[in-house]
């Protein structure tokens, strides 16, 4: 079995580890679905990474079309799911504010990640790797100095702001394979 590294991985939610829910929120544990192989993907990189955050801006919250429990029985699921099948998340943190109120804790703003670093003091963010499947999430990851991977449409990045882009997948699973295959440190030496 290969050796736990030092790198900790970033995740998003919707659009990596389950599908996208369209134009609304994924509201109860009944709507999370999980991506062709995502699953499958967190038991395979939970033996490679140090620590597993993932990092989801849920604005469903703030508009009321949730509650702040109603998105934790979601992420309940989540955990749930991933442990059952033999992964690791460390942690889940949600910006629940709306995109409107400037909150310092909704991607791209850094807040999520400091709390990662309160909690993890041993997180290095200049061996972290983030990964999301919009621009959002690779402008978060590039400002806070993390290699940050786009999983899902590249079209998602403008090609003027690709130079940020330290890879891209089609999803989860094509990530997992290339760590699998190359190892996570393959990032960080180029
Ligand atoms: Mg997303």
């Amino acid at each position: 079995m290969e050796s736990i590294s030092n790198i900790s991985l970033f995740l998003d939610r919707d659009g990596v580890l389950n599908e996208r829910p369209g134009k609304g929120y994924v509201c109860r544990p009944s709507e999370f679905r999980w991506l062709p192989g995502s699953l499958e993907s967190m038991k395979w990189l939970s033996r490679v990474f140090k620590n597993i955050i993932v990092v989801t801006n849920q604005q469903g919250v703030g508009k009321g079309l949730m509650s702040q429990m109603e998105l934790s029985a979601v992420n309940r699921r989540m955990l749930d799911d991933t442990r059952k099948s033999g992964g690791r998340i460390d942690m889940v943190y949600s910006a629940t504010g709306l995109r409107t109120e400037d909150s310092f804790r909704r991607k791209p703003v850094p807040g999520m990640a400091y709390e990662a670093l309160r909690d993890f003091p041993g997180i290095q963010l200049a061996g972290s790797l983030m990964v999301g499947d919009t621009f959002r999430d690779i402008l978060f990851g590039y400002r806070l100095g993390m290699r940050s991977v786009l999983c899902g449409n590249k079209s998602e990045v403008n090609i003027d702001y690709r130079y940020m882009l330290s890879a891209w997948f089609d999803n989860l699973a094509g990530f997992t394979d290339f760590v699998l295959e190359n190892g996570a440190e393959s990032f960080f030496n180029r």
